[in-house]
């Protein structure tokens, strides 16, 4: 047992190094200081289970994330807060700590923290225990909410600043393995593809099938079924959310510097989004879902891309080029 233990403390020891060298890598390559606090994982253990979050809310799916650890492991707070919750749920040990609009839910985790106790980052909150279906000894399982919606935990992570690291970088690509996993057999490029689909109408001028007037078609029709998950194509914060006539449900992207140019994407006719102004998205995060709504004919979505202000063929950048 006590060899066993040490193996994972040794690799508990290069995580925590690993990690803080990815930090220092991070600090000199950020050429933008950003307002955001930053969070620190609640287990050092890689995530074996992904965030999935069903579209409707009786549905199935994972709404949260599975972190790998080992009975007793202490459990620390992702950012600063204030302990709202601790005590059994379905017999499941549970401890909550709300982040102003927010709020992180662990479990199955022992208190050492009591309700109405202010916590920093990186305090201890508690022990973890077994339970939680996992491939590991124990599994911490991290959900964060904003009233009955659930996010990605990861939000809270620094990792959302690696959208100011120039794409495809060392350490942006390997700043989430389970973001890899998502990205799938998707298309790479600098952006990812959002819903994986090849183009069936291409930006530039064309004869609008409802409005029957030559105009430019300002980004890419990308062919996805009805209800297709959208994926966003990239790290950056939410800046609009709304319903047009023309574009539908339309969701805007700031993603920031991306190879010297500062990049906004749109997302349109979609079903609906799950994500509101401020959100930070990270690569992958799953952002809403394809409809028809708006000047559509059919289930697809419309990606749009300004660089420095100006509309540009997705194209190139979703390697579709
Ligand atoms: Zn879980
Ligand atoms: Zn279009």
């Amino acid at each position: 047992m006590s060899g066993l233990k040490g193996v994972a403390q040794a690799l508990r020891r290069a995580v925590t190094i690993v990690l803080a060298l990815a930090v220092a890598v991070l600090g000199v390559l950020t050429s933008t200081p950003t307002a955001s606090a930053q969070g620190v994982a609640p287990l050092p253990g890689p995530i074996v289970g992904e965030f999935d979050p069903p579209k409707v809310a009786w549905n199935a799916g994972h709404r949260g994330l599975d972190l790998a650890g080992f009975p007793g492991e202490s459990v620390v707070a992702p950012a600063a807060g204030v302990v709202t919750f601790v005590g059994q749920v379905g017999g499941v040990p549970v401890v909550v700590v709300s982040h102003g609009e927010r709020r992180s839910t662990f479990e199955p985790v022992v208190a050492t923290v009591s309700v109405g106790q202010e916590v920093e980052i990186g305090d201890v909150l508690g022990r973890l225990q077994a339970g939680h279906a996992c491939s590991a000894a124990a599994c911490l399982h991290w959900g964060l909410k904003r009233g009955d919606t659930y996010l990605d935990p990861r939000l809270l992570l620094a990792a959302a600043d690696l959208r100011l690291l120039p794409a495809g970088s060392a350490v942006a690509a390997d700043a989430s393995a389970a973001q890899r996993a998502a990205e799938g057999a998707m298309s790479q490029g600098t952006l990812l593809n959002p819903v994986g689909g090849g183009i069936g109408s291409p930006f530039g001028m064309r004869f609008h099938p409802i409005l029957h007037i030559w105009r430019l078609h300002a980004g890419v029709d990308l062919h996805a079924g009805c209800s297709t998950p959208i994926r966003a194509a990239a790290d950056g914060v939410v800046t609009h959310v709304g319903f047009d006539a023309s574009g539908g449900n339309r969701l805007v992207v700031d993603v920031g510097a991306v190879q010297g140019r500062a990049l906004v994407t749109s997302y349109l006719h979609a079903e609906g989004y799950r994500v509101a102004v401020g959100d930070r998205v990270i690569r992958g995060d799953v952002v809403g879902w394809v409809g028809s709504t708006g000047l559509s004919t059919a289930c697809h979505l419309h990606f749009s891309v300004k660089a420095d202000g100006v509309q540009v063929d997705p194209a190139p950048y979703l390697g579709l080029a």
